[in-house]
């Protein structure tokens, strides 16, 4: 008889709790298929206790010097540091990624947590002294209150820590609804935060899905949102929360071009091309999911590419050699076969079909995972939806284009600008193509431009909704409010009312 799966609950003011929901929904391995737990789905009565034990923990936390603040995250970095390896673990267990991608994926999230560690030196306000005769002026970041953090599957440990640590180091609180599909590191953040010293009620998780985002929107001590998922929900979440006067940034989806100049190393574009276009099964926002093949070029790489395409090594991630695991569930499985059905149909030409790979092929224990090989379509047209949508799996459609213009033009025209890439080994062409893309991130001979801690992260377009990016000096602009103190000490008496606009004197 097998055990029964796990029940993963929520985390509020310091504790894992079971919640007060019926409701729940399974956790599944998806290289086995196998459910490995059962995830709570909070209703409104979860989301108001860990709103209120934020609330309650936020007049002492806001007001600890950050200094002290910043000690709780080098205390976090250092257990991070010593469980990196059990959070790797957890994702590739419900996630699927390869184990080696989950590792990179905590050390990105790490590096977040290293740069909130900055936090007295990032709160240092502006000062101007004598604004007016006997008068000094100066400015400070104090944190919101409340904030909330609603994230994807696809980044159970990285995209939260795009939040938490900056917002909880400037000294707000902190509400996690995290992806269901992947509950699991939710929660261990939490233990490890709470033994890093972080009060009870700093940081709380609740899990679910629209019920409790919902909850979110519109309660009025949450001051603030952070979203990354999908476009559609980006859109709801901007403007349900602004509409609710809150402070949002809302990242969605995304298309990611990669252009290939004729004078380009082929090899590394080939390289580039197969580790963008399928790593992670294709499932991360700055995924490489069209590759832009200008003039003779096409001819040359479409041969490398192909052939490379056919030897990925996909197998269970658990595997040290994996380069590829399985799709996160069955249902993104069903979305991306139907997008191979439907380029097919458009005309596209289907250079390698993994719709061919199954659980057979990925090796012992995983004939019922959601496993699908590489997919490389060529004769891809501007008109397709398989150019136009975000697929999110491992689909890499190649598009001809005569020149660079209208290879800046085509991307240009798309209504995703989140990454972008151009391989070149020309410099006049590459500073053109930083300066004219209308691209959020740009690589230039780097595929994935992922920007680090200190650098700030956001998409343009229908990638990003709201002003700020995630993390990076807009992290603590979008976790701080400005106030302009301004001060004087006269030395006797007044001189009375003055009824004129005060200006320097
Ligand atoms: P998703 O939009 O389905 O879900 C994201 C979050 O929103 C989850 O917490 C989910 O529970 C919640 N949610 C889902 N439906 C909702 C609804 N109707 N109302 C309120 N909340 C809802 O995204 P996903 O499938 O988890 O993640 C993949 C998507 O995220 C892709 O589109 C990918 O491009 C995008 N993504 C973007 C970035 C970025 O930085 N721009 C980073 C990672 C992922």
């Amino acid at each position: 008889m097998s055990a029964s799966p796990t029940a993963i609950g929520h985390y509020i003011n310091g504790r894992a709790v079971a919640g007060s929901s019926a409701r729940s929904q399974d956790v599944f391995n998806p290289a086995t298929g196998a459910v490995t737990a059962q995830v709570a789905l909070a209703g409104m009565k979860d989301v108001d206790a860990a709103v209120a034990a934020a609330q309650a923990a936020f007049p002492a936390w806001s007001d600890l010097p950050p200094l002290r603040r910043a000690r709780v995250m080098f205390r976090f970095l250092e257990l991070l540091n010593a469980n990196k390896d059990k959070l790797a673990h957890m994702i590739t267990a419900e996630h699927g990624k390869v184990f080696t991608d989950a590792q990179g994926e905590v050390a990105r999230g790490i590096d977040i947590v290293e740069f909130a560690c900055g936090i007295p030196q990032l709160l240092k306000g502006d000062f101007t002294d004598q604004v007016s005769t006997g008068i000094d002026n100066w400015t400070i970041r104090q944190a919101l209150g409340v904030v909330a953090g609603i994230t994807p599957f696809n980044f159970p440990v990285m995209v939260p820590m795009w939040m938490f640590p900056v917002a909880i180091a400037a000294g707000n609180t902190f509400v996690l609804k995290p992806s269901p599909i992947d509950p699991s590191p939710s929660i261990f953040m939490g233990e490890l935060l709470k033994q890093a010293g972080l009060p009870d009620g700093v940081y709380n998780v609740v899990q679910g899905d629209k019920e409790a985002v919902d909850v979110l929107l519109v309660h009025p001590d949450v001051k603030a949102v952070s979203f990354v998922g999908s476009t559609p929900i980006a859109n709801y979440i901007y403007e349900t929360g602004a509409h609710h006067g809150k402070r949002v940034q809302a990242l969605g989806g995304a298309k990611n071009h990669m252009v290939v100049m004729p004078d380009a190393d082929l090899e590394q574009a080939v390289d580039a091309l197969i580790g963008a276009g399928y790593g992670s099964a294709g499932e991360r926002c700055m995924a490489i999911s069209v590759a832009v093949l200008v003039g003779d070029v096409a001819d040359r790489l479409i041969p490398m590419l192909e052939a490379r395409a056919k030897t990925l090594v996909i197998k269970n991630g658990t595997n040290l050699d994996a380069e590829m695991g399985p799709i996160v569930t069955s249902i993104a499985h069903k979305r991306i076969t139907g997008y191979i059905d439907i380029g097919v149909a458009e005309g596209a030409k289907l250079l390698v079909d993994g719709r061919k790979f199954t659980g057979a092929d990925a090796g012992e224990g995983c004939s019922n995972g959601f496993w699908m090989g590489g997919t490389l379509f060529d004769h891809v047209t501007p008109d397709m939806r398989i150019y136009k949508e975000e697929i999110f799996g491992p689909v890499l459609g190649c598009v001809r284009v005569k020149d660079f213009a209208e290879a800046v033009n085509l991307i240009n025209a798309h209504e995703f600008g989140n990454g972008v890439s151009c391989f070149t080994r020309d410099g006049h062409i590459a500073r053109e193509f930083s300066r004219r893309i209308q691209v959020g991130m740009v690589g230039i001979n780097v595929p994935i431009p992922v920007p680090m801690a200190w650098h700030g992260f956001g998409g343009w377009k229908k990638s990003l909704f709201g002003d700020m990016h995630a993390y990076g000096e807009e992290g603590v602009r979008f976790y701080t409010k400005q106030k302009s103190i301004m001060q004087r000490w006269p030395e006797s008496i007044g001189k009375g009312a003055e009824f004129v606009m005060p200006t320097a004197k």
